[in-house]
């Protein structure tokens, strides 16, 4: 017993050791950040895509990558407005989006997220829940400018919502749409494929020029269609060669790494 314990603690040390080893080796790259219209900032790197709105009441964010990255996120929004963070939207429940919750709940923001995304973070005990939910949509009203959050649709989860800043003619996607591959389905958290179609088509219907990717490089939304026709799901429609390469931009995306989603993010 005792003997079975002791391997136990072994391997969980040798893990962490190997984890540290392969972080020291590979430590994510420094986060950059880009002004993408008049009042939006994004931040790249480590994790997925961080917006924000400055506002004369506060600061609303979206999405705060690993708890690692909290204090960087801070010092990023700090750099462009003396206001507190008050909300946070999450786009979904996938630690490399809402890891840094727990920081921006004891820095006093409220998380708001829809409620399949928070039922999903109950499910895999993530911590920083979310203090407030929607169905269908969340609106913030703060300093004069709006930001809502809609959920469109089964996806990359069951839980995705799209940010959208209508002053700016910007849209967040989260991970519904990524620039750094083919769309990825979490099947374990609701997502599916083939809804992802037509909820990709829904976001479509805003109004923005700008698209916040939930990875990847800013683009246009002439970028987003293009990568809908290329990746779209139509069996029908679609020639078996066609076919083919979808399946395989699923499967490369499967061997993408832990990075993203850490489980199972297919
Ligand atoms: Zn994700």
């Amino acid at each position: 017993m005792r003997k079975e314990i002791l391997i136990r603690v072994t391997v969980a040390v040798l893990g962490v050791a190997g984890l540290w080893l392969a972080w020291s080796q590979n430590p994510p790259a420094p986060l950059t950040m880009q002004k993408v219209s008049d009042n939006v900032y994004v931040i790249i790197g480590d994790g997925g895509n961080v917006a924000f709105m400055p506002t004369s009441e506060g600061v609303i964010l979206v999405d705060d990558k690993f708890a690692q990255d909290a204090p960087e996120i801070l010092a990023r929004v700090k750099s462009v407005s003396d206001k507190p963070i008050r909300y946070v939207l999450n786009t979904h429940q996938h630690p490399d989006h809402t890891g840094g919750n727990q920081a921006m709940l004891a820095a006093n923001a409220e998380i708001v997220i829809q409620k399949n995304a928070r039922a999903n973070m109950v499910a895999g005990k993530q911590p920083g829940l979310p203090h407030i939910t929607f169905s269908e949509e969340a609106q913030v009203f703060l300093g004069g400018k709006e930001v809502l959050a809609r959920y469109l649709g089964r996806g990359h989860t069951n839980g995705d919502a799209v940010i959208y800043f209508p002053s700016e003619r910007v849209l967040h996607t989260g991970d519904l749409f990524v620039t750094s591959g083919a769309p990825f389905i979490d099947g374990s958290a609701g997502g599916s494929i083939k809804e992802w179609d037509k909820t990709i088509e829904k976001a479509l219907q805003y109004d923005f020029d700008v698209v916040i990717p939930g990875h990847g490089a800013v683009a246009r939304k002439a970028d987003l269609v293009k990568w809908v026709a290329n990746h779209g799901y139509h069996p029908d429609a679609r020639p078996a060669s066609l076919r083919r390469r979808r399946r395989g931009c699923r499967q490369a995306h499967r061997s993408e790494g832990p990075r993203h989603g850490r489980r199972g993010d297919v």
